[in-house]
């Protein structure tokens, strides 16, 4: 189970397509943390050889103070007793506010690294106050180094990616800060949808050569660099193994992820609180049982019968795709019965570079 939890809506970054924004922050309380955590050891409690992977998501969620981290580590102890081993906690951040004091409040919260949020244009993504993304950035990954705390970086493909994707491969491949990167398309969601972002936004299309541009990078780098979702598709395509894939690819997020805004309201993930679209009801009201058996989740669940019986019956590479995220689905046509906003550009991607190193695994393989 994997539960993203909306540590905070405010944030001290300026990106312009923020798909998180809101008019009025809100932090999340004591109350609706230990009820979160006390959902992690009920689901714990009923599934004996599983465990919760819980990701601090924003928002900037380092705008919460060391010692509301503090009371976070005491509300572990106090919720999860001798299950709290089986929960790991990583981070979603933009990292700027990392301190030595607030990195050695976390060190006893976290167990798994913290993805950061980085991008090479100033005008696209850049933070408040008089100093400048680069120069947070690069102190903050030094305070990261020095506490131990491992990171990662997850870049936002928008359209000048797309134009300059040698340089932004070469640019985190050369990295010696940068170990693994996540590439994921930008998508029109809360500042994402205004006009002024329309140049930034991508197409299918475009997202489709940037996995194509990318994946001639990944080849003449020996299939090395661990950067997503190229290195999930080589596991994939070539060592058959698609359980690596992410959720967007896996079709089962149904199952398998839940997300929980500030106020304690529960989504089916963090993009579908940014959406606040498909509610479940509040961390008050429901339990395990219940979010398992919510009419939201059997609906999200029924859309991979839907797909693989209609728009996607025919198509060869379901095993690697399943119709793609829901959420990206429902942006694009307002509902989930649909395959994702992403499916020319993937198709192109697939036949282009994958098909020429072998022929797609089967639409039952499930290496889970
Ligand atoms: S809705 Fe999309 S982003 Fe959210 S868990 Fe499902 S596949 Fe992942
Ligand atoms: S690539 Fe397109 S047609 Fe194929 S499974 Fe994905 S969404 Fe469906």
């Amino acid at each position: 189970m994997v539960i993203i939890l909306k540590m905070t809506t405010a944030c001290n970054g300026t990106c312009v397509y923020c798909s998180a924004y809101k008019e009025k922050p809100q932090h999340l309380s004591v109350e609706v943390a230990r009820r979160v955590l006390g959902l992690a050891a009920e689901y714990l409690r009923a599934d004996r050889r599983g465990h919760v992977n819980l990701i601090l998501h924003g928002g900037e969620p380092l705008i919460l103070s060391r010692r509301f981290y503090a009371t976070f580590d005491k509300l572990m102890d106090e919720q999860l007793g001798a299950l709290r081993p089986r929960l790991n906690v990583a981070m979603q951040s933009n990292l700027t506010l990392l301190t030595p004091a607030k990195a050695a409040a976390l060190g006893p919260v976290l167990t798994r690294p913290i993805g950061t949020s980085y991008d090479l244009y100033p005008e696209v993504r850049s933070i408040r106050g008089n100093r400048s993304l680069d120069e947070r950035w690069y102190r903050a990954m030094h305070v990261a180094r020095e506490a131990n705390i491992d990171t990662g970086v997850v870049y936002v493909v928008h359209r000048k990616a797309v134009r300059d994707t040698e340089k932004v491969w070469t640019f985190f491949r050369n990295h010696p800060d940068i170990s693994s990167v996540r590439f994921n398309p930008l998508y029109a969601e809360g500042r994402g949808k205004c006009d002024e972002v329309a140049d930034l936004i991508i197409t299918a299309e475009q997202w489709g050569e940037f996995l194509i541009r990318g994946w001639r990078m990944y080849e003449l780098d020996g299939f090395r660099p661990s950067f997503a979702p190229f290195s999930e598709f080589f596991a994939a395509h070539i060592r058959r193994e698609p359980r690596r894939m992410s959720c967007a690819h896996k079709g089962r997020c149904h199952d398998t992820h839940l997300g929980i805004d500030p106020d304690g309201s529960i989504y089916n993930c963090g993009r579908w609180s940014d959406t606040q679209e498909l509610c479940y009801g509040t961390v008050f009201d429901l339990g395990i049982e219940e979010i398992e058996q919510s009419p939201v989740r059997r609906k999200l669940g029924e859309r991979q019968k839907v797909l693989s019986e209609g728009p996607c019956k025919d198509c060869q590479w379901w095993a690697y795709c399943h119709g793609g995220c829901p959420n990206d689905a429902y942006l694009e046509h307002g509902t989930v019965d649909a395959p994702t906003r992403w499916c020319a550009g993937t198709l192109a991607f697939f036949e282009q570079c994958l098909r020429p190193l072998g022929d797609p695994i089967g639409r039952g393989s499930r290496d889970r």
